[in-house]
């Protein structure tokens, strides 16, 4: 039983994949077509994580080691069994809300990765997002894959949204979260060379599937340990569903806190500036 469920299920994410790829092709939807770029490089990411054939050229262990305090999956140093929730893709009118609502009725602050065109859409979602205690990063302009820009382009997609989240939260980011957790060794030196910290993720929900909310609690948890940070998203593609997420979210944070984790920013994890430092 549960297998045939599992298989279900991981059609019914291959359907919405399919039908998510559809909308990329059409011109003029980037919004729409973020859903399924994430999709797809999230298994890049993963199968890159896993060593399988398609594995990118450096991994992000590799990257971790190398770009020591530059590109970042979780906390190493121990700190207390901390954990970070981060949430991507915002702000989006239909989830963000959700979202903060349950942060604020259970007390969490968490960590939100702002797409630049979308914070100037949505400034007084950036506000309240701000104005609630959470912290945020810059998770570019347009929501490309940076590995096929130039570093103008990446830096134009940085600063751009640095800009925009400037105008309402007062400050720009140090951290940037590269869509889809895609980044070349020199996007990532230029990210250095400008103060930028790189903060990826070690646990995946995986909640960008439309996967049930007890789904997404399961790979919430899975390969949780101490200094973790866990992806999740409050904002989709067009008519992508993040009920799951919303639903999850509630319960995941009583799990985590029963185990005797404290839920906090990435920030407060990492011992990190929110706000970007001049460079030089
Ligand atoms: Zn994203």
């Amino acid at each position: 039983m549960q297998h045939r469920h599992g298989w279900k299920r991981w059609l019914t994410a291959i359907a919405a994949g399919l039908m998510l790829a559809g909308t990329a092709l059409v011109p003029g939807r980037a919004d729409g077509a973020s859903a399924a770029r994430e999709q797809r490089a999230a298994m890049t990411a993963s199968a890159a994580r896993g060593h399988m054939a398609s594995a990118a050229p450096v991994s992000w262990a590799d990257l971790q080691r190398r770009y020591r305090g530059v590109f970042v999956l979780r906390a190493v140093a121990s700190g207390g069994r901390r954990v970070a929730l981060t949430f991507d893709d915002v702000p989006d009118p239909r989830y963000t809300p959700l979202v903060l609502n349950v942060l604020k009725r259970k007390r969490v602050r968490a960590t939100f990765f702002v797409v630049g065109s979308r914070a100037a859409k949505h400034p007084a979602l950036m506000r309240r997002i701000v104005s609630e205690g959470h912290a945020v990063g810059n998770h570019t302009y347009s929501h490309p894959e940076l590995p096929k820009l130039s570093l103008g382009q990446v830096e134009r997609e940085i600063e751009r949204t640095g800009e925009t989240i400037r105008a309402t939260a007062g400050f720009e980011p140090a951290m940037i979260r590269p869509p889809y957790g895609d980044i070349r060794p020199a996007q990532l030196e230029w990210a250095r060379s400008r103060g930028y910290i790189v903060v990826n993720w070690d646990v995946d929900s995986q909640d960008w599937r439309q996967i049930p909310a007890g789904v997404v609690l399961r790979n919430a948890v899975k390969g949780l340990r101490p200094g973790s940070i866990i992806l999740m998203h409050a904002g989709g593609g067009a008519g992508q569903n993040l009920y799951g997420t919303v639903n999850a979210l509630p319960r995941l944070i009583d799990q985590l806190r029963a185990k005797g984790y404290e839920l906090v920013t990435v920030p407060e994890l990492l011992h990190i500036p929110e706000r970007k430092r001049k460079p030089g």
